[in-house]
C-alpha cells in the first residue's frame, strides 16, 4: 500500500488526508502544533493515523508523496531537512487534481480572491451549471473530491503559497488579478519571487485554455513581457473596468458592490461567464443578486448619518487603497496591527483631505504616525476595538463614513481578520442598539 504523509492538519491538510485514504493510500498527518478539534475529530472518525506537537521525521522521509500545507515556510525545520534529502513535497492542490477531469477556473492575486471566485460561481450556479468552489475559501480542493458528487466545473482561489508546490496541476481558464506587496515575510523580502510564485499558475494553463490578466498591473505585465504565453490572453483594465462591462446593446451590466475595484471584479467574472456562453439576462441578475462578502467593504449600519463600514479582509496597502478611493464622504479611519513591511506613500495623496480622524488600532502605532502626522488632522491610538469604534463614534457627524480598512495583518490583537470584523461589527451594533 502506499504511503501519504501529510504536513498540517488545517482544511487543506484533512482535506487532502480523506481524499488519500478515499483513493486508497496508507494516510499519516502530522502537525507541529495542535490541530483544531473540529479535523481532529474527522481524523479519528476515519481512523486516519495523526501525531500533534511535532513531526516524526524518520516516517515521514519514507512515504512515497509527502502533501505540505500552504501555510508552512520552507524555512521550517522539516522542510529544510526532506528538501536536504532530495524529498519532494507537493501541494495539497497538485494531489488533488491527480482525482479530477473536469474543467478548472482558478483565481490567483494579492487582493480581490474570494469576491471573484464567489461571484464567478455564483454565475456559474445560476446558470445551472454543476459547480463547486474551494481551495483558499471554504472547503479544500480535495474535499470537494470526496463528495459522491461530480463537478463539471471547479471553482478554485489560490494563493502563492498553494501554488509553490503545484508541478503538473492545470486550469482550463487562469486569472491573475494583480499583484502588490504582500507576504514578502515568506518570500525573502523579494517581491520577484513572490509574482514567480503567482505566475506559476498562468505558465499551467491546458491546450485551447484562457488566461485572464490585469491590463495596468505593472508587476503583471513585467512578467507577461518576459515569458511567451500561447494561450489565449484576455486583458482587463482595471483603472477603466467599465469598457469590459458592457453588454452586446451597448448598455452595461450593473452591480451592487462599492468600489472600482470591484467593477473589476465583475468584470473578470462577466467575461467567464461569457466565455462560457451564459445568457446576459442571467449574468446581469447574478451580478446584480451578488452582495459584498463579510469583512470586504461591508457596510455594517447607518447610524445618526454616519455609515460604519467592515473592511477587515484589508491586510494590505494596495486593498486600503481601494477601499479608501470607493469612499467619497469624509472619513474616521481606523487602521493598524501588525505590520508586514508597509509602504504608507501611496496612501498620502487619497488620505488627504478626505480622513479626518485615524485611528491606529494596533499594539504598535508608530509607522501610520509617522507617514500620517503631517497629512491627518488629528491621530489617535487605542489598543481596543471595543475603545476605536466609540473614538470613531465620538468623532463622526452626519453625512461621514467610519472606515475600518487595517493595511496590517490582525494577530497582535485578534485572532485573525474575521475575529477583527466581528469585534467591529459588535461594537457598531451595541451603538446602534444604544447601548453605549
Ligand atoms: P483576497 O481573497 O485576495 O484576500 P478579497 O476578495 O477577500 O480578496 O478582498 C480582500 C481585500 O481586498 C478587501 O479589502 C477588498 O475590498 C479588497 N479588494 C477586493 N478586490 C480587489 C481588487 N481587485 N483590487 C484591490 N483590492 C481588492
Amino acid at each position: 500500500m502506499k504511503t501519504v504523509s501529510v504536513l498540517g492538519g488545517g482544511e487543506s491538510g484533512v482535506g487532502a488526508a480523506l481524499l488519500a485514504q478515499q483513493k486508497g493510500y496508507k494516510v499519516f498527518v502530522s502537525d507541529y502544533g495542535l490541530i483544531p478539534e473540529k479535523y481532529k475529530s474527522e481524523l479519528l472518525e476515519y481512523k486516519i493515523l495523526f501525531e500533534e506537537r511535532g513531526h516524526s521525521f524518520e516516517k515521514i522521509v519514507d512515504s512515497d508523496i509527502i502533501i505540505k500545507s500552504p501555510g508552512i515556510p520552507d524555512e521550517s525545520n522539516l522542510i529544510k531537512e526532506l528538501i536536504a534529502q532530495g524529498k519532494k513535497h507537493i501541494s495539497e492542490i497538485e494531489f488533488a487534481s491527480k482525482f479530477y477531469n473536469g474543467q478548472i477556473i482558478s483565481v490567483t492575486g494579492s487582493n480581490g480572491k474570494s469576491t471573484t471566485v464567489s461571484l464567478i460561481y455564483n454565475l456559474l450556479h445560476d446558470a445551472g451549471l454543476n459547480v463547486g468552489l474551494g481551495g483558499n475559501i471554504g472547503y479544500a480542493f480535495s474535499r470537494l473530491l470526496i463528495e459522491e458528487k461530480e463537478y463539471d466545473y471547479i471553482v478554485l482561489e489560490l494563493s502563492s503559497f498553494q501554488l509553490d508546490d503545484v508541478y503538473d496541476f492545470r486550469s482550463d481558464i487562469a486569472v491573475l488579478l494583480n499583484i502588490s506587496a504582500d507576504h514578502l515575510d515568506r518570500y525573502d523580502y523579494d517581491i520577484s519571487k513572490y509574482t514567480a510564485s503567482k505566475w506559476r499558475l498562468i505558465e499551467r494553463v491546458r491546450n485551447g485554455g484562457m488566461v485572464i490578466l490585469n491590463k495596468e498591473d505593472v508587476l503583471t505585465q513585467g512578467l507577461l513581457e518576459e515569458n511567451s504565453i500561447t494561450d489565449k490572453v484576455i486583458q482587463i483594465s482595471s483603472k477603466d473596468p467599465i469598457k469590459s462591462l458592457s453588454k452586446d446593446n451597448g448598455d452595461l451590466f450593473e452591480i451592487n458592490l462599492l468600489g472600482q475595484h470591484n467593477l473589476f471584479n465583475a468584470a473578470v467574472a462577466k467575461t467567464i461567464a461569457m466565455e462560457l456562453n451564459i445568457p446576459e439576462d442571467v449574468i446581469q441578475k447574478g451580478l446584480l443578486s451578488f452582495n459584498a462578502l463579510e469583512h470586504r467593504l461591508e457596510k455594517v449600519a447607518e447610524i445618526n448619518g454616519v455609515i460604519y463600514i467592515n473592511d477587515s479582509k484589508a491586510t494590505n496597502v494596495d486593498a486600503v487603497k481601494y477601499a479608501l478611493s470607493a469612499v467619497d464622504l469624509p472619513m474616521i479611519w481606523i487602521a493598524g496591527g501588525t505590520d508586514k513591511g508597509n509602504d504608507y506613500t501611496e496612501l498620502v495623496e487619497l488620505v488627504e483631505g478626505n480622513v479626518k480622524v485615524l485611528i491606529c488600532l494596533g499594539i504598535d502605532c508608530l509607522k501610520l504616525k509617522d507617514a500620517f502626522s503631517n497629512v491627518i488632522p488629528e491621530i489617535l491610538e487605542t489598543q481596543a476595538m471595543s475603545e476605536a469604534v466609540s473614538l470613531a463614534n465620538k468623532k463622526a457627524v452626519d453625512n461621514e463614513v467610519v472606515l475600518l480598512s487595517p493595511a496590517c495583518a490582525s494577530f497582535d490583537l485578534f485572532d485573525n481578520y474575521i475575529h477583527r470584523g466581528n469585534e467591529f461589527k459588535k461594537e457598531v451594533f451595541k451603538i446602534k442598539s444604544g447601548i453605549l
